[in-house]
C-alpha cells in the first residue's frame, strides 16, 4: 500500500497516484481497474481529459468500496466563473458518479481573466464548504499566481499539480508551495512529456545517470524517478496504459535512493519546461466546451 501525505486541511492522499492524461476512453476503464488491482487508490483524470465517466466505470468495476478510492479531478477554463464551475461539478461528478469529489482543482489559472479563475476558486471554497469535496486545490499555478489567489480568498489550495521531473524540476514553485502549506504533486513525474512532446534525444527514461542509479538498485529509471518524489515529499501521478508498467510504477515501496542518488538526479534539472507556459493558457488558444454528464 502506498504511503499517505496529509494535506493541509488534515484529509489523507495517497502519495503514489495513477493519471489518465491521454488514456483513450475506450482503455480507461481497464486501465484504472489495473490500477486499482495492483494497489493505486489515487486516480486523477480532468474534465479536459474526456474520461472521467471511464474513470467512475473503472472504479466501480474494480468491486473496491467508494470511500477506498481517492478520486482527483480538475475543472476546465471554460468552466470558470462562480456559477460555470458549480456547474462543472456537477458535470464532472455525474460523469464519474459520484456525489463526492476528494480532491478538485483549477486546471490551470486564467491570467488573462483573473476574475473568472477567483470565480471559479469561490465556488471550490463554497462545494468544499458543503462538504460536496473534500480538498480543494490549483494545478500550474507559478508562486506569484498562487499567491494573488492567496490573497483574493479564503482557503488555501491544499494542492499544486505542478510539472515537476528530473528534467524540470520547478525548486521556486516547490518552495513557493512549501511556505504557503500546499502540496506539490508531480505532473509527468517521470518526465513523459519529454518523450512524446520533446525531441527523441532528451528523454528521462533514457538517461544515463538515471540509468545508473536504476542499476545500481535493480530497478527501472521509472521507478527511480517515482522513488525521488516520494523521497522528496511529493505527489505523483505516473500514467500508463501497459498493465506491465502499471505494476512496475507502483512497485517503489521495496528500496531507498540515498542523498547522494536524490542530489543526483535533482543536478539534471534544465530549468526548461516541457508544457505549455501556465501563462499562454487563454480561451482563444485551449478553450473547450466540457459536455454535460
Ligand atoms: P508520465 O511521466 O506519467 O509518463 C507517461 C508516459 O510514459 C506515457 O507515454 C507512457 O506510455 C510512458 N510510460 C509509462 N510508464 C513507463 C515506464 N515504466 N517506462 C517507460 N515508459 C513509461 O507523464 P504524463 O504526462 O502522462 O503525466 C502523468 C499524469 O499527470 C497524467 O496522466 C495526468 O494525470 C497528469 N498531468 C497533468 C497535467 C496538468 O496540466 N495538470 C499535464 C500533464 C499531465 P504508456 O501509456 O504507453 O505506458
Amino acid at each position: 500500500m502506498s504511503h499517505l501525505i496529509t494535506l493541509n486541511n488534515g484529509v489523507e492522499i495517497p502519495a503514489l497516484g495513477f493519471g489518465v492524461f491521454q488514456t483513450p476512453p475506450e482503455q480507461t476503464v481497464a486501465s484504472v481497474t489495473e490500477a486499482l488491482r495492483v494497489g493505486y487508490r489515487l486516480i486523477d483524470t480532468a474534465a479536459a481529459y474526456g474520461n472521467e465517466r471511464e474513470v467512475g466505470e473503472g472504479i466501480g468495476a474494480s468491486g473496491l468500496d467508494r470511500s477506498a478510492v481517492f478520486i482527483e479531478t480538475k475543472l476546465w477554463i471554460n468552466d470558470y466563473g462562480y456559477d460555470e464551475a458549480l456547474r462543472g461539478f456537477d458535470k464532472s461528478a455525474g460523469k464519474l458518479g459520484v456525489e463526492t469529489i476528494d480532491l478538485l482543482l483549477l486546471h490551470q489559472p486564467l491570467t488573462a481573466d483573473f476574475t473568472k479563475t477567483i470565480g471559479a476558486y469561490r465556488a471550490l471554497e463554497k462545494l468544499l464548504a458543503d462538504g460536496q469535496v473534500r480538498a480543494i486545490g490549483v494545478s500550474n499555478f507559478m508562486p506569484e499566481v498562487l499567491a494573488r489567489l492567496l490573497t483574493e480568498t479564503d482557503v488555501a489550495p491544499a494542492v499544486n499539480q505542478v510539472e515537476v521531473h528530473p528534467y524540470f524540476a520547478q525548486p521556486s514553485v516547490q518552495q513557493a508551495n512549501a511556505e504557503y502549506g500546499v502540496l506539490t504533486q508531480a505532473w509527468s513525474p517521470m518526465g513523459g512529456i519529454t518523450s512524446y512532446a520533446g525531441d527523441a534525444g532528451h528523454s528521462t527514461f533514457t538517461d544515463p545517470v538515471i540509468g545508473a542509479i536504476a542499476t545500481a538498485h535493480g530497478k527501472t529509471p521509472a521507478q527511480v524517478m517515482l522513488r525521488w518524489h516520494l523521497q522528496e515529499g511529493r505527489s505523483a501521478i505516473p500514467k500508463s496504459v501497459k498493465p506491465e508498467r502499471i505494476a512496475a510504477n507502483f512497485d517503489v515501496f521495496d528500496f531507498a535512493l540515498t542523498a547522494d542518488e536524490l542530489a543526483r538526479i535533482d543536478a539534471l534539472d534544465t530549468g526548461v519546461r516541457s508544457g505549455p507556459e501556465p501563462d499562454s493558457i487563454t480561451m482563444e488558444s485551449y478553450g473547450r466546451d466540457i459536455p454535460e454528464a
